[in-house]
């Protein structure tokens, strides 16, 4: 038996996504209806719904996602029916060549729901990262269902599912921010601040925020960013160092995407610095290397997807630290919005007004 929602669906690259009703099949084994109570926007939903992840429209946009499991496919131990859950675009499989390897961070084949949901037309709709959140009801994968305490407010346990565990996890997980130590944040937006928490978390004690824009800089020092660099003069590489003694960071963070933030993180860190590239460039982008200069100052460039986090291990430990007021969750909420009020929210982010909208029902 099928059952109706509704939800945004991009249907075109670059056109305006629309709230459409559409169809959920009946649930096969292993797989899990959750009723979404809130879903972040993020950027990533942007990019696809602008054609960035290529040709598979219709979008059923959305992956930053919190909800109830409403009911259980065949099979289904955990969770269970009513259940509070977090959402995780990567649930390791278990078998392929990196799980087996004890690295399913790396997991090459992660656990999605077959496609259970149709347009009104008929058409199969293709869920974000395999999840699909701007909707009242979703189906995904058991696995990629992590519960957590129902004390707890949806819209700030959401932001876990994506950008909050993307930035705090490179922190802690890519590149191992050790104490007393001294990182660089390059953009400030909603995972670039979940960077700073992390390594705040991690005990580095110096943590410059890099951005365009003064907003996001005074929002970046409430996450706990010691100082603060405005990059529009194009100085930032020399003001990073003057802050650091000369010397540069042991650890940048790129979480923009593009060649001229690259180039900062690349060439702002101290001997043996670790550069971890998070934001996520267009096919035609390119960065020129000086190899020399490169080899010279040695460590390491990385790149972190999701913060090479375990949502089944992470998800209950970001939600603790939330609990126990470690982890800012609540300033990062900009704006609660409503189901049809998504277009908005991404104009607000490309005015960058918005750290993170929050879609509650
Ligand atoms: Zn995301
Ligand atoms: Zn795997």
């Amino acid at each position: 038996m099928s059952m109706k929602a509704q939800g945004v669906i991009s249907r075109k690259a670059g056109a305006p996504a629309e709230l459409e009703e559409f169809v959920i099949e009946d649930l096969g084994p292993g797989e899990v209806l959750v009723k979404i109570l809130a879903s972040g926007v993020c950027h990533t939903d942007l990019f696809v719904k602008n054609g960035g992840a290529g040709d598979g429209f219709p979008f059923l946009l959305g992956h930053e996602g919190a909800g109830i499991i409403q009911e259980v496919g065949p099979g289904v131990e955990k969770p269970r029916k009513g259940d509070f859950v977090i959402l995780a675009w990567r649930a390791p499989c278990g078998i392929c060549r990196f799980c087996l390897f004890g690295q399913p961070n790396l997991c090459a084949n992660s656990l999605n729901a077959k496609p259970r949901m149709r347009s009104k037309d008929g058409i199969t709709l293709n869920p974000v990262l395999g999840i699909g959140t701007f909707c009242d009801y979703t189906v995904v994968h058991a696995n990629q269902a992590i519960p957590v305490s129902e004390t707890l407010p949806a819209p700030q346990m959401s932001l876990i599912g994506c950008g909050v565990m993307t930035g705090v996890g490179a922190a802690l997980y890519t590149a191992q921010v050790r104490p007393g130590t001294s990182v660089a944040v390059i953009g400030c937006g909603g995972v670039g601040d979940s960077v700073i928490q992390g390594a705040r978390l991690a005990g580095a004690t110096t943590i410059i925020a890099v951005d365009l824009d003064d907003r996001k800089l005074e929002w970046a020092k409430g996450f706990g960013a010691t100082h603060t660099v405005n990059s529009s003069d194009g100085n930032a590489v020399e003001k990073i160092k003057e802050i650091t003694g000369g010397f540069g960071v042991n650890y940048s963070f790129e979480c923009v995407g593009r060649p001229v933030t690259l180039d900062i993180a690349l060439w702002c860190r101290d001997l043996a610095g670790i550069c971890t590239i998070i934001g996520v460039a267009s096919a035609d982008m390119k960065i020129e290397l000086p190899m020399q200069k490169y080899f010279s100052l040695g460590g390491s460039l990385r790149v972190s997807w999701y913060g090479d986090c375990l949502p089944s291990r992470d998800f209950p430990l970001l939600a603790s630290w939330y609990q126990q007021k470690q982890l800012d969750l609540d300033g990062l909420v900009t704006r609660l919005i409503k189901l049809d009020e998504t277009e908005e929210a991404f104009h607000a982010m490309e005015r960058g007004e918005t750290l993170r909208s929050v879609i509650t029902f």
